[in-house]
């Protein structure tokens, strides 16, 4: 397969149609170029749960006019805040409702990563029906001073003039541009269900959306799915190693153990998690790359720095990537053809773009659960409380955040 275009459009290869490579493509199509996404997966299936939607995240997402439709899906929780795991006292109250968009321009939402991601492949395939290449697993990629080749496992190869690696923490790209970075078992073991909400009492859950702490293990919970769904996620320490990945099959027993002494509300939800709905994964941590692309080739989302969930902002880091991405190409396609020399410098803009804030989100996400899991947490102090409103991430918009002219220096390869 090979799909060189003329003129000031550029040929992109994505690999990975996870959230972050769909909205790459959306934004770089939005911009004029040509895109194929090429994912492993040999259909899409409803995988996952709950993702948290924030204003920086709705603020990419409203700019490539998917705002409406994700805001019918989405729920926007009236309340949220941090409670005591033991006894059910609330910590920290935080306001949501309609005051993030009056503060923010944008709603603090929550919906089931399933729905969005369909929503982003829709949009996609509306734009070009042959945009989304499924069963393509890629083994290997080349480049050299005019384009750049993946081939896959199925034995196609595509021919391209940039390539966007987005396939995940366990990025092939990643590993093909930057050996030699394993990835470290963190020791927390975490859990999702989906919980049916009608088979839970029918007094309300207060807040609609919170986190309940206590010493080595923590409890999400908020709803999904205009409400019909609660989506818990929980984490544990746990000297075990677990495999990392997101649908090893767990048993509502084996979570149950964990929570055994927790307020009631907590086993009262696991116990009426569906048998075929509890999820389990290992946690595994990896430091920021100093730099994320070489030549014609860069990373996106978690493929470029994968983080810990505690903040809730990796999904929303691969859409505000994925809509700087497309403006720092449109910058300089605006000049220069992308097959020039100039068409790499486009990526190193983006990663310049990108770096420090996505650098410093990692790293906050470590120190989030060292205090949600701090040995004694009966002195949780409100004040010292970092979540991701609270660390500023909220304000960003990718749709209007600057971004550097020129690199800083000149690209590799
Ligand atoms: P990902 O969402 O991981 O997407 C990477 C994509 O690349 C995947 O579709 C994968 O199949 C594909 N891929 C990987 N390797 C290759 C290869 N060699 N060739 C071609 N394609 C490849 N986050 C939550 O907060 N809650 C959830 O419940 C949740 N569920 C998830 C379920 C699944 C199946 C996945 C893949 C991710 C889930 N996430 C969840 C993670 C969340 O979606 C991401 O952290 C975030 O959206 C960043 O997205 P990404 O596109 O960078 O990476």
């Amino acid at each position: 397969m090979t799909g060189k275009v003329a003129g000031n459009v550029a040929d992109i290869i994505i690999i990975g149609a996870g959230i972050g490579g769909l909205t790459a493509a959306l934004a770089l199509q939005r911009t004029g170029q040509r895109v194929r996404v090429f994912e492993r997966a040999a259909a899409f299936a409803e995988v996952g749960a709950g993702l948290t939607v924030g204003p920086n995240m709705l603020h990419g997402l409203a700019h490539l006019g998917l705002g409406e439709a994700v805001r019918a899906a989405a729920m926007t929780p009236e309340h949220g805040g941090v409670i005591d795991i033991a006894t059910g006292e609330l910590l920290v109250a935080n306001t949501r409702g309609r005051i993030p968009e009056q503060r923010y321009g944008q709603p603090y939402t929550q919906m089931h990563r399933a729905e969005l991601h369909g929503i982003l492949a829709d949009a996609v395939g509306r734009n070009d029906p042959e945009a989304l290449q499924l069963d393509h697993c890629l083994a290997s990629l080349s480049q050299d001073a005019c384009s750049v080749t993946a081939r896959f496992t199925n034995g196609n190869s595509a021919c391209g003039d940039l390539l966007i690696g987005a396939d995940g923490s366990r990025s092939v790209v990643r590993d093909a541009l930057f050996p030699g970075h394993a990835p470290r078992f963190t020791g927390y073991v975490a859990w999702r269900c989906l919980v049916p909400m009608d088979r839970l009492p029918a007094t309300p859950i207060y807040p609609d959306s919170a986190i309940m702490i206590g010493p080595h293990r923590s409890f999400a919970r908020y709803r999904v799915s205009h409400g019909r769904l609660l989506n818990c996620t929980a984490f544990v320490d746990s000297p075990g190693w677990t495999d990392e990945g997101w649908s090893i099959p767990s048993s509502v027993e084996e979570l149950l153990a964990h929570f055994a002494d927790s307020a009631p509300i907590v086993s009262e939800i696991v116990r009426q998690t569906p048998a075929d709905a509890c999820f389990k994964w290992g946690l595994f941590d990896r430091d920021p790359l100093p730099c994320w692309t070489d030549g014609r080739v860069t990373l996106l989302g978690d493929a470029a720095h994968p983080m810990l969930p505690f903040l809730g902002q990796g999904a929303a880091m691969a859409i505000e990537d994925a809509v700087i991405l497309a403006r720092a190409l449109a910058s300089v396609l605006a000049r220069v053809l992308a097959s020039t020399p100039e068409g790499p410098a486009a990526l190193l803009i983006y990663e310049q773009a990108r770096r420090e804030r996505t650098s410093f989100v990692v790293q906050a996400s470590r120190d989030a659960v060292r205090e949600f899991h701090a040995p004694d947490t009966r002195g949780y102090d409100p004040a010292r409380h970092r979540d991701a409103e609270a660390l500023g991430l909220f304000s960003y918009n990718p749709a209007t955040a600057p971004i550097p002219a020129q690199p800083f220096h000149q690209p590799r390869g």
